[in-house]
């Protein structure tokens, strides 16, 4: 039986919906896609540099589930940079996430889909407050 996959929670949707290298003659003609999670993945990790750990309590998945979007991101990208190209964002198995708190401890603001108070994904406070506009 095929199980359920769990969605990754997206902070916030790219404002953009690819990438397209620029100088080449012609393009290879295959598009590289990348699903939002894993976009999300080098977001957090290469950009916000967070741990894997730390990125896969944002993204409400396991560590090593996030190990295996991170490194699928990288291989995507490094393709489309080798091979000249374009980069497509899709979809993929997200959800973007609609709650949002904020931690008066460490200021993080992080978004998450359980229904419940959470804890922050950074220093693990208990004393997160929602956010009401985002
Ligand atoms: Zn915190």
């Amino acid at each position: 039986m095929a199980r359920l996959k769990k969605s990754r929670v997206i902070q916030r949707a790219p404002s953009f919906l690819g990438f397209k290298p620029f100088g080449v003659q012609k393009l290879s003609g295959e598009d590289v896609i990348l699903h939002l999670e894993e976009y999300e993945s080098v977001k957090l990790c290469d950009y916000e540099n967070l741990t894997h750990e730390q990125a896969a309590k944002i993204m409400n998945v396991s560590r090593p589930t996030f190990s295996r979007v991170y490194q699928s991101a990288r291989n995507k990208i490094a393709k489309a940079f080798v091979e000249a190209s374009s980069i497509l964002l899709e979809g993929g198995n997200s959800v973007v996430g609609i709650l949002w708190y904020s931690c008066p401890v460490c200021e993080l603001n992080f978004s998450s889909i359980i229904d419940e108070q959470p804890v922050c994904p950074f220093c693990l406070s208990e004393h997160v407050c929602k956010v009401d506009e985002q």
